[in-house]
């Protein structure tokens, strides 16, 4: 289905452009300088017609492994470690320079996924990014991949998730993923030769997820799965989302005037912003709750401690949790009680809670807007 763009996209006022590293590097193992440029141009003119733009950048990672003459891809975890630190201080100077020939000034953010699951660091950021676009500066993000290790601890992993999170943490209208595929096409075009290119995706089912496949760039870490999970994320924020070929010519600023460039992603639905962030946010442990209590969730009731059967790791009151039924996360909560408190408590009515807990504050382990259903 082809939809008209202008009409999908509306009034574009933040734009959130994920840059990815095969295409900084335009598909070679240097950074292309030229390519920067361009970007820098591009954000310069839509800024100059009235939109703001943030950008999420890859390539620290690759360019470090260049810059230290370490071989590309290395299983182990230091090296890896010592490249993203080299590479992402390179990264930001050629940002920098990039961006100066503009007369812009730009940011470094570097996130985690821990960060991003702490309610007031993230709600700290929220005050970072409009007080440097009230600026007129150009925020770059990327994940702090110097000391976040998938092996280890919890990660964004890719930055295709990262620039959605980013966009949806921003309340961006839009998200121009900028990569080295024009698009979304019903099988891997670069496989078979009667793939079909898709324009305009409205719904994400299961038929469109299955056509993603398996298709990754030889260069940075997302693949297709990794761009429509950013579009389930963009979805629930209200933000279109488009992935374009970064080599097109004015490619970004073709994207977010409407013009028909790579495949758009269409976002009708909005979830709040608690909600969509507990969504993407990492977990701290989990609450497995009976058929009854996941009833009530899916008729957005509360939840009661009589519904929970089963309590894991350790919480506290606000941070974020899973609730499991049946073997499956159906939802991500920020729970009034500790793990602690709601093992005492499970199973129980809640005109038991004062007896057990010594203390009442709330009849729910999880209230109706602190329960974000997946
Ligand atoms: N954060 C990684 C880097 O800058 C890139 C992740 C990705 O390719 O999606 O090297």
């Amino acid at each position: 289905m082809n939809m008209d763009r202008k009409e999908i996209l509306g009034e574009v006022g933040r734009v959130v452009v994920k840059v990815g590293t095969s295409s900084i590097t335009m598909g070679g193992d240097t950074v292309s300088s030229e390519f920067m440029d361009s970007v820098a141009e591009q954000v310069r003119k839509l800024r100059d017609g009235g939109k703001e733009v943030l950008i999420v950048t890859s390539g620290a990672i690759g360019i470090g492994l260049k810059a230290m003459n370490a071989k590309p891809k290395p299983k182990e975890i230091p090296v890896r470690q010592a490249a993203a630190s080299v590479g992402q201080s390179i990264l930001m100077q050629k940002w920098n320079d990039s961006f100066q020939k503009q007369g812009i000034v730009v940011a470094q953010i570097l996130i985690t996924l821990n960060d991003y699951s702490d309610r007031e660091t993230i709600l700290n950021l929220n005050n970072t990014i409009d007080s440097l676009l009230s600026y007129n500066v150009v925020p770059i993000f990327n994940e702090n991949d110097a000391i976040c290790v998938k092996e280890i601890g919890p990660m964004f992993g890719d930055n295709d998730t990262l620039s959605a999170v980013i966009a949806s943490r921003a309340d961006a209208d839009l998200l121009v993923i900028l990569s080295d595929v024009d698009g979304l096409y019903t099988k891997n075009p670069s496989l078979h030769e009667d793939a079909a290119f898709i324009p305009t995706v409205t719904e994400l089912t299961p038929e469109i997820l299955e056509m993603a496949g398996d298709t990754m760039s030889s260069t940075g870490t997302g693949g297709m799965r990794t761009k429509l999970k950013a579009a389930a994320i963009c979805k629930d924020a209200g933000c279109r989302m488009i992935i374009a070929l970064s080599t097109e010519k004015d490619v970004l600023l073709r994207a977010a005037t409407g013009e028909d460039i790579g495949t758009v992603f269409v976002s009708d639905t909005h979830i709040s912003k608690k909600k969509r962030w507990m969504k993407a946010a990492h977990s701290m442990g989990t609450v497995v709750i009976d058929d009854g209590a996941m009833k009530a969730l899916t008729e957005h009731r509360s939840l009661l401690p009589v519904g929970v059967k089963e309590v894991t790791g350790q919480f506290s009151k606000g941070d974020v949790i899973d609730i499991v039924c049946k073997g499956e996360i159906v939802a991500k909560a920020t729970p009034n009680y500790s793990s602690e408190e709601i093992s005492r408590i499970r199973g129980m009515h809640s005109d038991r809670i004062r007896d057990v807990l010594g203390k009442c504050p709330y009849n729910d382990v999880a209230l109706s807007e602190n329960i974000a259903l997946m």
